[in-house]
């Protein structure tokens, strides 16, 4: 059976008797309900009641102990997306001694993950919602390893995608529905509840129109290490292509927002690159041999749509071009742009958007999700017909938006070309694109100043300083410094970047004045390194 929990068998007498005993004890790290993973042993969940529980015990542990703020607004976000009341954690409160009172409780063994799925039917959502927090969730608890079992409590079916689910552990997932199989009362034997945000970059416009999320704390390296792991799982292997055998994917949808003169654009892609083209659709291909094509590409070509989220697959050096439908701004609409765009990433990433209504065809008659607009107000079917662009809005329902974002479009020719001419600065090429170095600088060694006074206005001032320590194990292209100068109590400073290691500043030092000195290292033009301790140097 699917459901059926492990073939480690557990001594259920002393685990009930820990439970009684000990009832739950809770540990979380995070300040907010949003930035926080709690680990448990022994929660427990009466799918009854449909709640979580907690018992408390003279031993169990409750931290971060919130009192009633655990309910303000609740304890943790249950899925990376962040602070939606539908995605909310809490548990109920039972003393220990309730128990004896309640069904006997059917013991996982498992260390378990429990989260909510975000969107289990959007291919986008299902990779930057749940697989690639998941994924690193587990890399930051080392007991949920390929043993782990994985809990979605959102309440759905498996989704369209579930078997990418189930290649992030050798266990079976669990539904919210599979759960009362297992009686009315389960104990977790250990879990971790909530997701990490840290690789999630986009934000779907819940309190503010959409757009990349303000604090982004993933690069393109964390991707690609995902991205690979998941090849590895689908038995994926990029083999070397001979020389001159490069290829362009473009990757169609079969039921709406399409590209209605593909064959065209096909054609055209072909000549200007002198390269072939295949195309792929989720419909008609399987997942792993989409990804197998797209991880070999020199570019990827798409109308806007969760497909996208497959660049992550491309190789480096390869372009992402992203087609927009009419009145569509693809500024306002960039979880692909942003993806390709992270440091690391190396891909090159090109927006076009069809600005000729003509060459657009909508469906005003569909469904309100599926972009019709004949159920709202005869004017305001107007005002939406008549609109050049769809203004900034809010998620998830704004008629206008779904109206325009599911026509089909024919894809002008000599535009596309143009906008692709101007966008690829460097024709797309994998061979030649190898990561760039990450390692920064370290701090400046032994930063000295000297002074000396010419004059009754003529002063010098002597910066000296040895290479940071790290720099003589790399070789890096580029080596300079940059020298901030401060006059103690001004507010700016004079920036200055040198080549050398020493520099004698005479312009704007004035005798008999302290200044502030700071040096740091810069490699490759924009990697950073810290400053060194702040020199005080009074000519
Ligand atoms: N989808 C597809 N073919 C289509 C239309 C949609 O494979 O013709 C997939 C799409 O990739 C996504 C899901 O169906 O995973 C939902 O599509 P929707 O249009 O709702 O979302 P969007 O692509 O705009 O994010």
């Amino acid at each position: 059976q699917s459901q059926e929990l492990s073939h480690v068998r557990i001594d259920y007498h002393a685990a009930l008797l820990a439970l009684q005993e000990q009832g739950t004890r809770m540990v979380c790290t995070g300040k907010m309900h949003t930035d926080r993973i709690c680990r448990f042993d022994y929660l427990c969940y009466c799918s009854e009641a449909e709640e979580f529980i907690f018992f408390h015990s003279n031993a169990s542990v409750m931290l971060p102990n919130l009192g009633p703020r655990r309910f303000q607004p609740a304890l943790l976000d249950l899925s990376s997306v962040e602070d939606h009341n539908t995605q909310y954690f809490n548990f109920l409160e039972l003393p220990a001694a309730a128990l004896k009172y309640m069904p006997k409780p059917v013991f996982v063994p498992d260390v378990t993950l429990i989260l909510n799925r975000f969107n289990a039917d959007n291919l986008m959502h299902i990779f930057h919602d749940d697989l690639l927090p998941i994924f690193y969730t587990m890399q930051q608890y080392t007991d949920l390893d390929d043993e782990a079992r994985l809990v979605f409590m959102e309440g759905w079916g498996e989704g369209s995608h579930f078997d990418l689910y189930r290649l992030l552990s050798s266990k079976q997932p669990l539904l919210k529905e599979h759960l009362r199989n297992f009686g009315k009362l389960m104990c977790f034997t250990k879990s971790y509840v909530g997701l990490s945000k840290m690789t999630t970059w986009y934000q779907y416009g819940f309190v503010q129109p959409q757009g990349p999320k303000a604090n982004i704390l993933v690069s393109g390296n964390e991707i690609r290490q995902f991205a690979s792991f998941i090849m590895d799982r689908l038995n994926i292997t990029t083999k070397e292509r001979p020389e001159g055998d490069d290829y362009i994917v473009v990757f169609s949808r079969t039921s709406n927002r399409l590209i209605l003169n593909e064959a065209e654009l096909l054609l055209s892609l072909a000549q200007e690159y002198k390269m072939r083209t295949v195309t792929v659709s989720l419909e008609e291909q399987t997942f792993a041999s989409i990804v197998q094509l797209i991880s070999a590409a020199s570019m990827l070509v798409s109308m806007h749509g969760a497909q996208l989220i497959t660049s992550m697959f491309l190789p480096r050096g390869a372009a992402v071009i992203e087609l927009f439908p009419y009145a569509v701004n693809p500024e306002q609409y960039t979880p692909y742009k942003t993806l390709a765009s992270l440091p690391g990433m190396d891909l090159q990433y090109i927006a076009w958007r069809n600005t000729i209504e003509e060459n657009s065809v909508a469906y005003p008659d569909r469904p309100w999700d599926q972009g019709g607009i004949t159920h709202l107000e005869k004017e305001e079917q107007e005002r939406i017909l008549a609109s050049k662009e769809v203004q900034r809005h809010l998620c998830c329902r704004n008629p206008e938006w779904l109206f325009r974002i599911y026509q089909d479009t024919i894809v002008d020719i000599p535009s596309f070309l143009e906008v692709l001419r101007d966008g690829l600065k460097i024709k797309p090429n994998l061979k030649k694109s190898k990561p760039v170095s990450v390692v920064h600088p370290g701090r400046v060694r032994h930063p000295k100043c000297q002074t000396s006074v010419q004059a009754a206005h003529e002063a010098k001032l002597s910066v000296s300083w040895q290479i940071p320590w790290n720099l003589k194990y790399l070789k890096v292209r580029e080596v300079k410094y940059e020298v901030w100068i401060q006059e103690q109590g001004e507010n700016t400073y004079m920036p200055y970047i040198l080549p050398q290691q020493n520099y004698t500043f005479s312009e704007n030092i004035k005798p008999f004045t302290t200044y502030l000195v700071w040096v740091r290292c810069i490699f490759n033009k924009n990697l950073l390194g810290p400053f060194a301790d702040v020199l005080i140097c009074k000519t």
